[in-house]
């Protein structure tokens, strides 16, 4: 037998392998295996198995990892080949997420027990035998700390136990669970509403039958968790599996224990802040049945389960489910589909702001439209104020915080509720300027302004991490006015600390998350009301259930509405709309102030009536003229590298083969310096391909994807099928 191997990691392409017989045994598409590759030993995987190659003299097959993978029925292989298709890259590289170096390379992780023999022995000490006796009643194996805990015995006799042959000495097995899972409270109990059971019915009468995707479209609190849970634990009354995204690990925590608390044990953790042992033994659990609900971020979606019945995208709008920074640039949402239809799976994807692709497949019919139109009990959507800073200023209020807002602030802490405050922006403040000859900070490898950091008082750059000592003179003109532009989310919990000397205040962005565990405890502190006040960026704004909230603010709206993008307006909506329904989730008091330097901007308009309708009649509008998705479908070219004209003639080169055959209903512009104009010392220029049909985008992809397979020295081609980063 022939193994065809592909390497997530290492050169593209496909390798045969000669299989020695006794590796033959479980050895199928998708297993890990070890070969020698330019004469060194390389973690690859399998993608096909046949009995000769066509090429002589093979390599053998070293090590292969059978336990980590089945698909019978080939329908995980199918689907990974359409990744590699769609997304246009080496079918070893849609391994990556979930092949990662330890997961083939890490073995389980045991303890050691000790286990009373229970033998009349001679020769003991008066201590030895008094220590034998209380032990006689455990007979499972005990640990080392569980020894000290019932029975005080020391490390030293212990080890004098076991050499008198009291205890004997074993090792078992455990289960690396990430810190989520290790915080399981008691089971809630629910009775669905009749809309929520409506949506369980008509989703659920699909289980097992070819269905098209499913839109659950609910407001935010309408309960779509519990209708997620209802579903899956039809689906595993089935006997099928269950795959649940969440879009982000800010997220999970909280989601994760909504479900575990519901389904008990059967669930296992997947997202790419595990250490790599958490992983394995979580991959395992779901290879081997012993899991049968697999949940979390974008990676997830890839999963080796092999009966999968039910695929939820919760927040399905949500960008982290986009990969784009590595291949495969793949979208989890669109993959799920997709995945759905080769394993024969229900698939629901759900939201408050639905994007405007799923809205529109539904619309027409692609999509199946499930709606939750009510909050859950008493509770309704929260009051929206829309504040215009414009107006503040000119009354004379320069600081961030409006009158209005702090007031309610304080009204708030007066009644013991709790606060959310959105600022979406890293940093103290946003960029520095010296007063006296007008110099700025930028980035030497990147085309963006440094970012100052009041703790560790340095200048960093957000997209390629670089960081300098914050200056106390001008470089240039040694002038000593350097003036902070700009609030970040640093400088204003610093202003609120002083407006609000007795409030408690949490921050959470990623300054404050980088380290294992913090986004949990953080968020559990606030939950169980240790803070007063959560400040944080857009991780503050998805899916969290914190039924304490009263009022939600947002500090500059605005933020994201300047990026040259068609989906700017959409993003914002979405996040001004998530944001809002974190409040008031309990009772019908929820407010929320928006502060905005745009009142009229469509995006910001319609959040304060929560219409979602009315904002996608309106934008759509405008979508259709320009031919932007929904429309139509998109791909991203990126030439980067070395030499700005070399870049440049590169990318004229790229759209030049773009356009060379004939294409009726095809557009491309660029090529043009992307906005990220510099990144990381490379030069970017932006090549954008709209079609109408995904037939002629893909061809028209794959000519270019040949004609640039080996760029010119120093120069990379990127290629980006449905983008949703325009940088
Ligand atoms: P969504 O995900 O749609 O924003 P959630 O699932 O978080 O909404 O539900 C909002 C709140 O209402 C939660 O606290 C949830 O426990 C509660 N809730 C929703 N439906 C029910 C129900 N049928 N019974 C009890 N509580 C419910
Ligand atoms: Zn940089």
């Amino acid at each position: 037998m022939i193994a065809r191997v592909a390497f997530p990691m290492a050169i593209p392409g496909l390798y045969d392998y000669e299989v020695p017989p006794h590796l033959e045994r479980g050895l199928v598409a998708g297993t890990p295996v070890r070969v020698p590759l330019r004469n060194r030993p390389v973690w690859g995987v399998v993608v096909a198995t046949a009995p000769r190659s066509d090429f002589p003299s093979l390599k053998k097959v070293l090590e292969a990892k059978s336990t980590h993978w089945t698909d019978k029925s080939h329908s995980l292989i199918k689907l990974y080949e359409w990744m590699a298709a769609y997304y246009h890259c080496p079918l070893g590289r849609v391994f990556r997420p979930l092949v990662r170096k330890g997961f083939v390379d890490l073995g389980e992780k045991t303890v050691a027990v000790y286990t009373p023999t229970g033998a009349q022995l001679a020769g003991l000490t008066k201590k030895q035998r008094q220590a034998a006796d209380a032990l006689r009643g455990e007979d499972t194996g005990l640990t080392k700390e569980e020894l000290l805990r019932r029975h005080s015995l020391s490390q030293h006799m212990i080890v004098r136990l076991v050499s008198k042959g009291v205890l004997a000495k074993s090792q078992r097995k455990v289960y690396r669970e990430p810190d989520e899972l290790r915080q399981a409270r008691g089971d809630d109990c629910v009775v669905l509403t009749d809309e929520q059971r409506c949506a369980v019915e008509s989703v659920g009468s699909f289980f097992g039958k070819p269905s098209k995707p499913f839109l659950l479209y609910g407001i935010t609190g309408s309960g779509k968790t519990h209708v997620y849970i209802e579903l899956a634990r039809t689906c595993l009354k089935k006997g099928r599996g269950v795959i649940i995204l969440v879009p982000e690990i800010a997220l999970t925590a909280q989601t994760i224990q909504r479900f575990r608390d519901a389904l008990g044990g059967v669930i296992a953790v997947v997202h790419s802040r595990m250490s790599d042992g958490e992983r394995r033994d979580s991959m395992e659990d779901l290879v081997s049945g012993r899991k049968r609900v697999a949940i979390g971020a974008r990676s997830a979606v890839l999963v080796p389960m092999e009966d999968v019945g039910l695929i939820v995208v919760d927040e399905e709008h949500d960008h982290s489910y986009k990969q784009n920074d590595l291949q495969p640039r793949y979208n989890a949402r669109d993959v799920a589909v997709m995945r759905g239809h080769f394993q024969n799976a229900v698939v629901v994807l759900g939201s408050a702001t639905p994007s405007f692709e799923s809205y529109h497949n539904a619309l027409t019919g692609k999509y199946e439209m499930v709606r939750l139109t009510r909050r859950f009990g008493a509770a309704t959507l929260p009051a929206v104020e829309i504040v215009d800073m414009n107006v503040e200023h000119r009354h004379g209020n320069w600081t961030f915080l409006s009158t209005y807002l702090r007031q309610r602030i304080d009204q708030t802490l007066a009644q013991s509720r709790q606060i959310i405050l959105l600022l979406n922006r890293r940093g103290f403040s946003v960029s520095l300027l010296c007063k006296n000859c007008g110099n700025t900070y930028m980035c030497p490898n990147c085309s963006v302004h440094l970012v100052y950091h009041r703790s560790g008082a340095s200048l960093k750059c957000h997209q390629c991490g670089y960081a300098e000592p914050a200056p106390s003179v001008c470089p240039k003109c040694r002038g000593e006015q350097i003036k902070y532009k700009g609030t970040g989310i640093q400088k204003a919990e610093e202003y609120l600390k002083e407006v609000f000397p007795h409030a408690r205040i949490a921050r959470m962005d990623q300054d404050t998350t980088r380290r294992k565990g913090q986004h949990v405890s953080i968020l559990t502190s606030f939950a169980e009301q240790e803070a007063d006040i959560l400040l944080g960026t857009q991780m503050v704004a998805k899916g969290l259930n914190f039924p304490g909230v009263r009022l939600v603010g947002v500090l500059q709206a605005d933020i994201g509405l300047h990026f040259p993008d068609f989906r700017a307006s959409e993003r914002t909506f979405q996040l001004l709309a998530q944001v809002a329904g974190r409040a008031g989730r309990k009772d019908s008091l929820g407010e929320v102030v928006v502060q905005t330097y745009m009142p009229e901007e469509p995006g910001i308009e319609a959040t304060r009536t929560h219409d979602f309708e009315g904002f996608y009649k309106r934008e759509i509008v405008s979508r259709e003229a320009l031919n932007y998705p929904p429309f139509s479908r998109l791909a991203r070219i990126i030439v980067w590298g070395e030499g700005e004209a070399r870049v440049r003639a590169y990318a004229a080169k790229v759209a030049q083969a773009l356009t060379r055959t004939p294409n009726a209903g095809m557009w491309v512009l660029g090529p043009s310096p992307a906005v990220l104009a510099r990144l990381n010392k490379a030069f970017r220029y932006a090549c954008l391909v709209k079609s109408k049909s995904p037939r002629i985008l893909q061809k028209a992809v794959s000519g270019v994807r040949s004609a640039t397979a080996k760029p010119p020295k120093g120069l990379k081609v990127t290629i980006d099928i449905d983008p949703v980063d325009m940088l």
